[in-house]
């Protein structure tokens, strides 16, 4: 098999597959990327806890850009109703990233729980 004729999934070995993506860029505040559209499943189908208890919207805001509160502070139930949380997911519902770390955010249409990162 010479190395042309590699494509997503090839079987390299026993146990063993190629698995052909797009470089993934990490959001960060310092991105040239910017785009205010797309939607995220964050906050509907999933949150992050840091390790000290800052609650983020996904698995990708590891320096708690977006602090929506602490686990060990805060009641959970008053983060999810709080006003930041619901504007982002009422904005996402629209396709309106509300948070700049979104808007710096490539992904386009969020992290579903079946997406590979
Ligand atoms: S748009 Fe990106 S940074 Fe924002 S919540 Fe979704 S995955 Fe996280």
């Amino acid at each position: 098999m010479g190395i042309y004729n590699l494509s997503d999934n090839t079987k390299l070995a026993k146990n063993v597959y190629l698995s052909i993506n797009k470089e993934f860029i990490w959001p960060s505040l310092d991105n040239d990327y910017y785009d205010e559209n797309g939607s995220c499943y964050a906050l509907k189908q999933h949150i992050g806890i840091l390790v000290d208890g800052t609650i983020v919207p996904c698995c990708l805001d590891s320096k708690g850009d977006i602090n929506l509160g602490n686990i060990l502070e805060d009641n959970l139930d008053d983060i999810i109703n709080s006003p930041r949380y619901q504007q982002m997911i009422e904005g996402f519902k629209c396709s309106k990233k509300i948070e700049m770390l979104c808007k710096k955010c490539p992904i386009k249409s969020g992290i579903k729980n079946t997406d590979s990162v």
